[in-house]
Formats: structure tokens, C-alpha cells, sequence
């Protein structure tokens, strides 16, 4: 057939009269273009095993290939990570759950699956400083990455903060955006500080937008009644708490603090060697 050849055609070298290297230069050429770096750069040692051990084409290709792919979902992954902005590295695999009391170990399981993201569930972890509130919060967002969704970490203040901000600079409708964004969005500390009314508000939206939409997990000290005190207005607490607590997993945690609990096994610790030596 006479087709005209296009540009793309003429400046490609026809396979059958290039030279072996010239094909190696373009193929490497065709994967830096596409900006497949890790199979660019793996090319000669994918090249030589699949002769040294007489791969097939489709063998070698395919053994390329996944090299790319898995370089591209580590990148994604720590880019998760990187925009996730988690306070600490705290896993659910690390809390300790015979430390704790309030919530199962089944329960921990099965938010651990991250299913409850599916069904846009919140998760609201409630009770006094040092049970493990923010661990868990932070556990859960770490799984959350791990498994591929788009995770975002804040605390109540910081959010009410960018939001004012926000208002301010005429950039309300962009932050509104942004907490809509993640699969997941953690609000850590809703209670230690009372909020002021406009705080409230913008917390009211970012929660009314994900309604039914997306998960949030929200930590707080407060008992669910004293909401109204935290937001200053009864009303929007009680909306707010409808739309939260509407699709929901409640976890009460009541143990003890386990920063006093460390603190007293350290002091226990102290006690027990300086005793030893008659420092006391
Ligand atoms: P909260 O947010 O409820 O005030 P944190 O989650 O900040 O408490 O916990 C305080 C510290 O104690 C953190 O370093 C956390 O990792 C640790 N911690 C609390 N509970 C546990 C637990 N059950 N297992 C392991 N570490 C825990
Ligand atoms: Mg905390």
C-alpha cells in the first residue's frame, strides 16, 4: 500500500536495516521520551539476562515493564505519604491493645481493611488525653495510604485556621475543595480548645460536604453531649454531629493515660535501680 510516510515514520529508522545498537539507542530513546526512567535505566540488565537465560520477547518485555510499575507505585506511595502530612510514623500494628480498653481487637482489625472507607463510615475515637486517640487516628491514616487513598492529617485548629485564612484571602471556595478532596480526613483534637463560632462554621462545611461522600476520623476529648460547648452553638453541633454520626463507628477509649502509664513504669524503672545503689 501507498499510504504518504508521516513525519513519525520517516524519522524512525526502519528495524530491518538499523544496526543492533542503533535499535537499542532508540528503544532507550522511546522509553525516556515516555519518561519510563526505571525501565530506561533497567533496559541493558533486562536485555542481557533475557538472552543469558533466552527469555521470550513477550518474557523480557513483560519483566520491563514491571520494573516501571513498580518504581511508579513507590513514587505514589510516598507521595501519598508526603501529602498525608501524618504527625507521627504510629501504626495499628504497633498500639497495644491490652494497654487499652474501649476499643476490640476485632474492631481495630476491621477498620485496619480500611472497608469502612467504601461506605464513606466516620470513624470518632473519644476519650481523656493519653489513651491512644491520635495513634490510632494516625494508624488509620497510615493504612489508609498504604491501601491507596488519598489520606489528608489535620488537627481541629489548624483546619479552623486555614479555613479563616482562607475566608480572608477570598480563597474559601479552594480550601473548601481540599478538605473535600481526600478519601480520608482526619481531624485530630476537636474539643481542646473551643472553637470560635466562624471556626464551627467552617468546620460544619468541610463536614457537610463529605457527608455521605467520604470518611472522616475525628479524635476528641469531649463526651459527644459537650459538643455544643466546643462549637458555641447548639444547633450546628447537633447538625454537625446528625451528619457525623449518621454513618458511623464510635470508639469510647476509657483506659488509663498511657503517657502517665510509661511515665510511671519509667519512674517504677528509676525507683527500682536508684534504690539498688542507695541514691534515694
Ligand atoms: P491521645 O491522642 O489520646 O491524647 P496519643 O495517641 O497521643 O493519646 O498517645 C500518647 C502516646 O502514647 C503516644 O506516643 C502513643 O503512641 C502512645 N500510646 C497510647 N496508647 C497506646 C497503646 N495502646 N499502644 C501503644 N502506644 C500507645
Ligand atoms: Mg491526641
Amino acid at each position: 500500500m501507498n499510504t504518504p510516510l508521516t513525519t513519525t515514520q520517516t524519522t524512525a529508522t526502519p528495524v530491518t536495516t538499523a544496526t543492533p545498537a542503533s535499535v537499542y539507542q532508540q528503544l532507550r530513546g522511546h522509553l525516556t521520551e515516555l519518561k519510563l526512567a526505571d525501565a530506561a535505566d533497567a533496559l541493558p540488565r533486562v536485555l542481557d539476562q533475557a538472552q543469558a537465560e533466552g527469555w521470550s520477547l513477550t518474557h523480557a518485555l513483560e519483566r520491563l515493564l514491571s520494573i516501571e510499575v513498580t518504581a511508579t507505585d513507590a513514587r505514589r506511595l510516598s507521595g501519598r505519604f508526603r501529602f498525608a502530612n501524618l504527625p507521627t510514623g504510629a501504626t495499628l500494628d504497633d498500639f497495644d491493645l491490652d494497654a487499652a480498653s474501649g476499643i476490640d481487637r476485632n474492631l481495630l482489625a476491621e477498620l485496619g481493611t480500611c472497608r469502612y472507607l467504601e461506605t464513606a463510615t466516620n470513624v470518632l475515637l473519644i476519650g481523656p488525653p493519653g489513651v491512644g486517640k491520635t495513634h490510632i487516628a494516625t494508624g488509620l491514616g497510615h493504612a489508609a495510604v498504604q491501601a491507596g487513598y488519598r489520606t489528608y492529617f489535620t488537627s481541629a485548629a489548624d483546619l479552623a485556621a486555614r479555613c479563616h485564612r482562607a475566608a480572608i484571602e477570598g480563597k474559601w471556595g479552594t480550601m473548601m475543595r481540599f478538605f473535600a478532596g481526600p478519601t480520608l480526613l482526619v481531624i485530630d483534637e476537636l474539643g481542646y480548645l473551643p472553637l470560635p463560632a466562624e471556626a464551627a462554621s467552617a468546620l460544619f462545611q468541610v463536614i457537610n460536604q463529605r457527608y455521605l461522600k467520604t470518611s472522616i476520623v475525628i479524635t476528641t476529648n469531649r463526651p459527644v453531649g459537650a459538643w455544643g460547648e466546643i462549637l458555641g452553638d447548639t444547633t450546628e453541633a447537633a447538625a454537625m454531629l446528625d451528619r457525623l454520626l449518621h454513618r458511623s463507628v464510635v470508639v469510647t477509649l476509657d483506659g488509663g493515660s498511657y503517657r502517665l502509664r510509661n511515665h510511671a513504669a519509667q519512674s517504677n524503672e528509676l525507683r527500682r535501680v536508684t534504690t539498688g545503689t542507695n541514691f534515694r
